[in-house]
């Protein structure tokens, strides 16, 4: 899926000004940088959480033009095709661990129950937590939180999940296991899209990096010449430093 000159402002803040960034199918794209620059906003207008005033996106069969308004059609099908997780989980307190996950596929993809269910099971058993499809999200912590929000969307086959900083919740060994999930999900070539401040992480994770800066896309490429002690821009050691 692919931005091209995307600009978004909210009130007179121009936050992205002529982004254009390619997010490779079966691939993890890591974005990194630091706060208020402009992540959030680029990873929610993937999923048209947020609409851009101009630019194109293009994701699979469909082109969207911003300047026009986006048909509920389109806005419909890539809200289906891109799964987001949050930083605080979102899961819905009054229902099981289960009810989370069959939501989606029984309520907008009319998936018989028991066959959303067998599909739950097997998304728990994925992410570690084949014993608590009965429990209640507040009997969970947080790092199994994140990893029944994972198996939720999951349950809609999107082509692509989107995590917003998900593991910035929690204590560092329940990030373990989420980040594990994660790392298990990019062997199977899932195609992600990956905020984060772990710098450790995103370097084991990431096919490609992108760096944001006050709205400006600083780095775009591999990580291995992101990481590397000898790149050149002194502004990107900078951080890399400020955050390991
Ligand atoms: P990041 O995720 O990198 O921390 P964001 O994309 O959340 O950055 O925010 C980028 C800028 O846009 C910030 O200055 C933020 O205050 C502003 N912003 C983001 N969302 C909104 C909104 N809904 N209303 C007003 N300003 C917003
Ligand atoms: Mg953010």
């Amino acid at each position: 899926m692919k931005l091209t000159n995307i600009n978004k402002s909210f009130g007179n803040k121009h936050v992205l000004k002529n982004t254009t960034l390619d997010f490779p199918a079966g691939k993890t794209t890591v974005m990194v940088g630091p706060s208020g620059s402009g992540k959030s906003t680029i990873l929610r207008s993937l999923n048209l959480l947020v609409m851009p005033e101009s630019g194109q996106y293009d994701f699979g069969n469909h082109h969207l033009d911003f300047s026009h308004k986006v048909s509920s059609k389109d806005k419909l099908a890539i809200r289906q095709e891109t799964g987001m997780v949050f930083q605080d989980y979102n899961l819905f307190p009054n229902k099981t661990v289960l009810g989370n996950i069959i939501e989606g596929p029984t309520q907008v993809l009319k998936q018989p129950k028991q066959e959303a269910i067998k599909v739950a099971r097997e998304l728990l058993a994925k992410v570690g937590l084949t014993e608590y499809g009965e429990a209640y999200p507040h009997e969970l912590s947080g790092g199994q939180a994140q990893r029944v929000a994972i198996a939720r969307a999951l349950a809609m086959r999107p082509k692509y999940i989107l995590l917003d900083e998900p593991t910035s919740a929690l204590d560092p060994e329940l990030e373990l296991s989420v980040l594990k999930v994660l790392l298990q999900l990019a062997d199977e070539r899932q195609s992600m899209v990956i905020v984060t401040h772990n710098m450790v992480f995103a370097k084991r994770v990431a096919d490609k990096i992108i760096f944001v800066e006050d709205g400006e896309i600083l780095y775009d490429g591999s990580p291995t010449s992101f990481f590397a002690p000898n790149n050149p821009n002194q502004r990107i050691k900078n951080f890399i430093a400020s955050m390991t």
